[in-house]
């Protein structure tokens, strides 16, 4: 894949277009936006850049560097992903530290995505912090996350950051209608419409149609909002039903968190919820609270009782 396959966001190509022709691309880069934006494609057209092997060009997509990229089985790049237990937690972002100033195997240099930073917990960041203050020569470090807002300010404040936002409708629609063939175009569209051009969003939406744990995200903010527990301990309750279905709504809370900061620092959201929740709390609660639902996130993957679990989850939230 090169910077011109990918869809929309053109201001953001450009000027990658441009760092990566002039070489000026910046060590360390945090691609944000809403689940469904392209921010991994996005992440892997730059680790490309970082492994492609072409004179000029790069990251040209045929070379056998840009192909192990795409194929992600790069010896170069290192992907540590947030969504998978364990992948970002310190002692990960220790070893990245170390591994960092080992040169490359075969590549002009080394990439580390760290992707779905969302669940990076603090003390994994501070840790991360070290090696952005004295990055090694030739190595490239690319993170996602729904929010940059999500990570600390030492963190961002060191990185260059990629805010990515969904494409047009017919866009969204037009690639859909490549992976749907037999879909009816007008369907697509309205998939397509009902996500506002988030094309992950409208693909997802088309495959499952079920939205059953975004529901219920959106309803433990709102219950979080009353002075009763009752209606909070009714829907954490809901978490009991299975742990896949758990991890999918600790998931959207998280992007409504995410949401809620944007919200807190006057960016725009869609979120309607979120608008509500940061009239009424602060851009610390909010912090707080997004910390509380990614260490939920990572009790939930050590097999916890679930019957306890969406007590405990009512407990933390309305403290
Ligand atoms: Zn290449």
């Amino acid at each position: 894949m090169q910077l011109c396959d990918f869809i929309s966001n053109e201001d953001i190509k450009n000027e990658l277009s441009e760092a990566m022709s002039s070489g000026t691309l910046p060590h360390a880069i945090i691609i944000d936006g809403a689940k469904g934006t392209g921010k991994r494609t996005l992440a892997t057209i730059i680790a490309q850049y970082g492994v492609c092997l072409a004179d000029n060009g790069r990251p040209c997509g045929v070379c056998s560097g840009c192909l192990k990229a795409i194929h992600g089985s790069h010896p170069d790049i290192f992907i540590a992903d947030g969504n998978h237990s364990g992948e970002l937690a310190v002692n990960v972002i220790r070893q990245i530290r170390s591994d960092a100033y080992i040169k490359p195997n075969e590549a002009p240099a080394k990439v580390f995505m760290l992707l779905n930073c969302d669940k990076m917990l603090a003390p994994a960041q501070n840790a991360f912090l070290k090696v952005l203050e004295e990055p090694p020569a030739n190595v490239m470090f690319v993170m996602t996350v729904t929010s940059a807002n999500m990570l600390l300010e030492t963190v961002r404040s060191r990185s260059r950051i990629y805010s990515l936002f969904p494409a047009d409708p017919k866009q969204a629609a037009e690639f859909a209608a490549q992976k749907f063939p037999d879909k009816p175009y007008e369907e697509l569209l309205r998939a397509a419409g009902l996500c506002g051009g988030n094309i992950g969003q409208t693909i997802q939406l088309i495959e499952s149609g079920g939205e059953e744990a975004k529901i219920l995200a959106e309803e433990i903010f709102a219950s979080m909002q009353k002075s009763s527990e009752y209606e909070l301990l009714v829907r954490t309750n809901q978490l009991t039903k299975d742990r896949a279905f758990a991890a999918a709504v600790l998931d959207n809370m998280l992007e409504i968190s995410a949401e809620c900061l944007k919200a807190a620092v006057g960016a725009e959201t869609n979120s309607e919820i979120a608008v509500q929740i940061a009239r009424k709390m602060t851009k610390k609660k909010i912090y707080a609270m997004a910390e509380t639902i990614r260490n939920a996130c990572g009790i939930l993957n050590t097999n916890v009782n679930l019957n306890f679990f969406g007590t405990w989850l009512c407990a933390v939230l309305k403290a």
